[in-house]
């Protein structure tokens, strides 16, 4: 037991381990590690001795047996047991260094190199004492490629077989775990791993620390704190880990549910101003000059929000719809209720392309009605206003006016309108179009201005699986358009394989035939130009997908300008560097007719509403994911004619990009198709810029896989925070949402 005032486990980690003193060689090897460890740990953010044993190991190690050498990829980190075949030295080409080369075999023969460049005489020496040839040990490196060989350049090395703690342990054991940290810099997985055992050689009885009671801990059959952190350290078998593991997740979902919960009950406390539905306004007016019926959903969703718009509850509502489902009907039509009662509206969309063409399909929609500001005005009308940041001085500071005069009853922007420069006479309603970059601080946001919190409501037409819209969205209620309006006509997807010429002289002898017809294209790439850093584009990348040149919009604007099928064709390039007046700009005359095929990247995926728009080549279509490529189908076919996508892709039909592509070609059905590719897919990728927010504090819950222990904390946590709202009684739940929150900002701060 520590005497200390501080609490152990908030210690500073140098203050309860130190560098030993050494004598044998031994005993020097392990001081320098742990040397090594605390002077690196800080960087890594760890200081606490909390820090550092909730510092989980990145996987496991069984001593037993090498590791499959055959299946390392270049250009990824690795950690491989191998044992060392042969050694050579020689001097490096200007004399300068020493070069150590050794071949690594595993237990099928397959081989690895790694080198390591030694500075003198005796660094060299040393290697080759440490590395004779039948040395087991562990490597850690990035694996690159030298003289068509795959290689690790100066690896991080820890011998297994003499004189470690491990031979000492137990090397009678065949389950012989060695945990792997990530490491940084100076604190390498090994140098980790000597101060954790430091660290756990003098743990005290940590039940002061816990924040999961005994009685939860038995129901949920949970390992108490101060065994699980043992075990996930220093596991002797690999179920130990396992349950240790299954432990932290669930105290993840205990602390940020019970965060989210109490944030709930936070909820009810704001207020909202009610604003009745009216059957004489300008609601009414819209709904009479609609062109189409809604359809049974747009309604029934319509009616689920009005009637929450009418209380004094602030709305929180989710409405996620296919592609084309019509959202933005449903979301005009809660917009104008509030217009009805004088209040304002905003609607925030993720891009500036976005929230130019939201204006225009707006005040298409709603006619003489958005005529509001002006003498011509019909009684009921109301001014529709654009805010963003591409706008001049002038403009700018007349749409700053509208908003804070009342003006304009709707006012529709990127996300630059939730800056603290933006007033409004009387904000009665936030829509959100696209849920992906929306967390809960931005809802924080509109939540803490002036007195009555506005409603709220977002749009999305990614299916969002629900233990991840409790974990990053918490408290969103969902409502789901499950209708599409019935197509006109089919819309047509068929893959084309790259390599055939013929099939390719087809594709765009089709795209020109569609311009003759008087109709419109787009044309998607990958990447802007070859220079483009993957940053630049959302791509998809396969295990399988084969290293290949990739077609970019610089390339595709200049060859399909010179090919004889398209002579006549107007093009023109759409990408994301390019700056939101030269974006707007393109959109509008493609709008217009001025352009006929716009050649992008997947700037043109969410939400862009061109009817004439009747067909999309996608080039490389193997490198988006499902879900992304039917967004980007929905944007043709939209109009009168029938659409037709052509997948673009040299895969093979049975590889599993390749099936990927052939789902699309045979499903229109986007919320069958998002739950396949969200199988697919990593976490992160569902996360999205959602991640920003909570799931950003989470080390090991995986929110897709863990949905029922996702569950059974939030009912936990539902309980706790209705008995005991401040958390008086769970001091320790309530300094781990703290540290969480802490956690957060320190995030925040840094992206
Ligand atoms: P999304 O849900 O993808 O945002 P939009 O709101 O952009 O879909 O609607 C897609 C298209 O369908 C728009 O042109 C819109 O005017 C039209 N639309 C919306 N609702 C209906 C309906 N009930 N019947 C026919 N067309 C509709
Ligand atoms: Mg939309």
């Amino acid at each position: 037991m520590t005497t200390s005032l501080v609490p152990f486990l908030d210690l500073k980690v140098d203050k309860v381990v130190s560098v030993p003193p050494a004598t044998t060689d031994a005993e020097k090897q392990r001081a320098q590690l742990i040397s090594q460890g605390l002077k690196g740990l800080p960087s890594m953010g760890i200081h606490t001795v909390r820090d550092a044993l909730y510092y989980f190991p990145r996987r496991y190690i069984d001593q037993s047996e090498n590791s499959d050498l055959a299946v390392l990829e270049v250009d990824t980190e690795v950690t491989v047991l191998a044992e060392v075949l042969t050694l050579t030295q020689r001097r490096s080409r200007n004399g300068d260094k020493i070069l150590t080369n050794v071949v690594l075999t595993d237990d099928n023969g397959s081989t690895l190199d790694a080198t390591f460049f030694a500075r003198n005489t005796w660094s060299a020496r040393y290697l080759e004492s440490m590395l004779k040839p039948g040395t087991r040990a562990l490597f850690s490196g990035k694996v690159g490629r030298y003289q068509g060989r795959r290689q690790l350049a100066g690896p991080d090395y820890e011998l297994l077989d003499v004189g470690t703690e491990y031979a000492e342990q137990s090397l009678a054991h065949a389950d012989d775990l060695v945990a792997i940290y990530r490491g940084k810099g100076k604190a390498t997985s090994q140098a980790i791993r000597k101060v954790i055992r430091e660290l756990l050689s003098q743990l005290p009885d940590l039940s002061d620390f816990e924040p999961l009671d005994q009685q939860m801990r038995t129901k949920y059959r949970l390992l108490s704190l101060g065994q699980a952190i043992r075990q996930i350290h220093q596991p002797r078998e690999r179920k130990e880990y396992r349950a240790a593991r299954r432990r932290f997740r669930f105290e993840e979902a205990l602390v940020l549910q019970t965060e989210l919960a109490r944030r709930r009950a936070d909820a009810q406390t704001y207020r909202a101003r009610a604003w009745p539905l009216r059957d004489d306004g300008i609601l009414a007016a819209f709904d009479e000059r609609l062109p189409f019926e809604l359809t049974d959903s747009q309604r029934q969703v319509g009616d689920e929000l009005a009637t929450e718009i009418a209380t004094e509850t602030p709305m929180l509502r989710l409405v996620q719809g296919d592609v084309g489902a019509g959202k933005t009907v449903v979301a005009m039509r809660a917009m104008l209720q509030v217009v009805d009662g004088g209040g304002q509206a905003a609607l925030l969309a993720p891009t500036e392309v976005l929230a130019a063409q939201h204006l225009r399909s707006v005040r298409a929609l709603m006619g003489d009605l958005a005529a509001g500001g002006t003498l011509m005005a019909e009684a009921n009308a109301t001014k529709v206003t654009l805010l963003t940041g591409a706008l001049g001085a002038k403009e700018r500071k007349q749409a700053l006016l509208d908003a804070a005069s009342g003006q304009a009853g709707i006012v529709i922007g990127t996300h630059a309108l939730l800056s603290d420069h933006v007033q409004f006479a009387d904000l009665g309603l936030v829509v959100v179009d696209e849920q992906h970059r929306f967390g809960v601080e931005q809802r924080d946001v509109l939540r803490n201005r002036g007195e009555l919190t506005p409603h709220t409501m977002v749009m999305t037409a990614t299916p969002i699986p629900r233990t991840v819209a409790m974990t990053v969205f918490g408290d969103l209620a969902v409502s789901t358009l499950k209708q599409t309006p019935a197509r006109r006509h089919p819309r047509a997807t068929h893959v084309v394989p790259e390599g055939k010429e013929q099939w390719m002289a087809r594709t765009w002898a089709r795209l020109a035939d569609e311009v003759k017809a008087g109709h419109r294209g787009f044309v998607v790439c990958n990447r802007i130009s070859d220079t483009s850093t993957e940053e630049d584009t959302q791509t998809t990348s396969d295990e399988d997908a084969e290293p290949r040149i990739l077609h970019t919009v610089e390339d595709t604007v200049a060859r399909l300008s010179t090919l004889p099928a398209l002579a006549g064709v107007r093009l023109a390039p759409l990408h994301g560097r390019m700056t939101p007046t030269e974006k707007d700009a393109t959109m509008a005359a493609f709008s217009a007719g001025e352009i006929d095929v716009v050649v992008s990247t997947t700037v043109i995926e969410v939400g862009v509403d061109v009817p004439e728009a009747t067909i999309m080549v996608v080039l490389d279509a193997d490198r988006f994911g499902i879900s992304q490529l039917h967004q980007l189908r929905g944007r043709v076919g939209r109009g009168a004619d029938p659409g037709i996508c052509l997948l673009v892709s040299p895969v093979a039909p049975e590889t599993l990009a390749g099936q990927r592509l052939a789902a699309l070609q045979a499903s229109e059905d986007g919320f069958a198709l998002a739950e396949t590719d969200l199988k697919l897919r990593h976490e992160g990728d569902v996360l999205g810029g959602a991640q920003s927010g909570f799931a950003s504090s989470l080390r090991l819950l995986r929110v897709i896989d863990d949905a029922e222990l996702i569950e059974q904390a939030r009912s936990e946590a539902q309980h706790i925070v209705a008995d005991d709202p401040q958390l008086a009684q769970h001091r320790v739940l309530a300094a781990a949402i703290a540290e969480m929150l802490a956690g957060r900002e320190e995030f925040i701060e840094r992206s």
